[in-house]
């Protein structure tokens, strides 16, 4: 054990985090370059480790993006509540393989706890089956996994023994705007990328239910909550019935959206979304616990399980819920214990004011931009806000000035054929100060450049 390390490594975070607050958002190019002096030949032989912490203190913590602080909108990326955080260090210190009971009855029981919180959270059917991952695109894979098993099982074909050459062929229906990692998820599952029928959506990315096809055999329907652009949902309620009627598997990618409908006065956007076969959420963004953390929840728990069954005389099972049944790995961290502890310090009022406070942030940059002139492109229904300043290439000098200036940053995307600065709150610490600053910096460049 070494006391004076660990120690270290305390200190330099608090420190790291006070700084978050004055910081530049985007790092220095010339941090960036510095990356550089951890290169080199691979050590020959040992060093102290308080040198090697301190190396990596110099060189790393300048060059980070300060997306654990106030004024991080890129992408859709949270930070890491405190309770959520101190869990993470505990947990590193437990070193646990959460794989099953036997190798960390702490980890399984956390684990299971922090489902069964999850799925009330979310109202999701409390008896789905759930399997922790690292991310909502893992999360789409296994659930559309475990739709091509039901679906084929159905058919008297099991896939997992049989493979797909020669199986009943499966229709898979997407909207325009499904998100690339459902493809990606497709690709990997052998229903592949291209082979999909693409519905049209409206002017919100919004799939639309009246030109869903007619379904016949073995199909699955991927609709979303919350457009990774705009924010919107898909009309679930409408979706899950029309497919419900010809035995369709529809499957939800909620990365961030599904978090709605822990907010009272979101939670109308989600209606319908508890209807579906199968649901994929992330933890790591707006739960705002340490990456990687995600989940898959399948409405026939059976499914899931069989999917990811294996088999191997010294895989143990028991009288509990085994993690590694429901999941593809299974040595795995116990990613259970962060969600645990954001949600037991936050509670239900916690993560509704969690979700709230953010979508009225997005509101307020909205409402400013607009004020001052420019477009906002979307209808701003929850934390994602789409910005025009003019022309494409005006837009794009505008996000590329925000991000060097280092007040704030945001990410530019393409919506609708335009160009957009894209701006996300998704993270706990942003304050109404951050949003004022923030704002008074896009604002500034926007005028000096246009
Ligand atoms: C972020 C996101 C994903 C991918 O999630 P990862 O956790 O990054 O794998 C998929 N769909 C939507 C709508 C997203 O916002």
């Amino acid at each position: 054990m070494n006391r004076p390390l660990l120690e270290s490594a305390a200190e330099r975070s608090l420190r790291y985090l006070d700084e978050l607050g004055e910081r530049r958002v985007g790092p220095s190019p010339e941090a960036v370059s510095a990356l550089a002096q951890l290169d080199g030949e691979l050590p020959a032989g040992p060093s102290d480790p308080l040198a090697v912490l301190d190396r990596l203190d110099r060189l790393g913590s300048p060059a980070t993006v300060a997306s654990a602080g106030g004024r991080y909108f890129g992408f859709v990326i949270g930070g890491s509540l405190p309770a959520a955080l101190a869990a993470n260090w505990l947990a590193g210190a437990w070193d646990q393989n959460a794989v099953m009971t036997a190798t960390s009855p702490a980890a399984a029981k956390i684990e299971e706890i922090a489902i069964h919180w999850l799925l009330e959270i979310l109202d999701l059917p409390r008896d789905s089956g759930v399997g922790l991952v690292d991310c909502d695109t893992q999360g789409i894979f296994c659930g559309l996994a475990a739709a091509r098993h039901a679906l084929l099982l159905r058919e008297g074909w099991d896939v997992e023994s049989q493979g797909l050459f020669g199986a009943p062929p499966i229709t898979v229906v997407v909207s325009e705007e499904a998100h690339t990692t459902v493809h990606k998820s497709l690709g990997l599952l052998g229903l592949g990328r291209n082979r999909v029928i693409r519905v049209p959506t409206d002017g919100q990315g919004r799939m639309r239910a009246d030109a869903l096809p007619r379904l016949t055999g073995p199909a699955i329907v991927c609709i979303q909550a919350g457009n990774v652009n705009t924010g919107s949902f898909d009309p679930a309620a409408q979706i899950c019935a029309a497919a419900h009627e010809s035995g369709a598997w529809v499957h939800v990618d909620g990365a961030f959206g599904l978090w709605a409908a822990a907010a009272p006065a979101r939670a109308h956007l989600t209606r319908g979304v508890a209807d579906a076969d199968s649901w994929s959420v992330d933890a790591h963004k707006w739960l705002n616990v340490p990456y990687d953390s995600a989940m898959v929840a399948v409405r026939d728990a059976r499914h899931l399980h069989d999917t990811m069954a294996a088999r191997a005389a010294y895989l143990v099972g028991s009288e509990q819920r085994e993690p590694w049944t429901f999941t593809p790995g299974l040595s795995r961290r116990a990613r259970g214990v962060e969600i645990w502890a954001a949600l037991a310090s936050l509670g239900r009022s916690g993560v509704a004011d969690l979700v709230e406070r953010t979508c009225r942030h997005a509101a307020s940059f909205a409402e400013g931009l607009r004020a001052a002139g420019y477009e906002v492109l979307n209808d701003v229904v929850l934390n994602q806000v789409l910005v025009s300043f003019g022309d494409d290439e005006t837009t794009r000098r505008v996000i590329a000035g925000i991000q060097e200036e280092g007040t704030c940053w945001c990410g530019g995307t393409v919506w609708q054929g335009r160009a957009a600065m894209r701006i996300s709150v998704s993270g706990w610490a942003t304050t109404d100060d951050d949003v004022a600053r923030s704002l008074d910096a896009m604002l500034r460049v926007a005028r000096a450049t246009t």
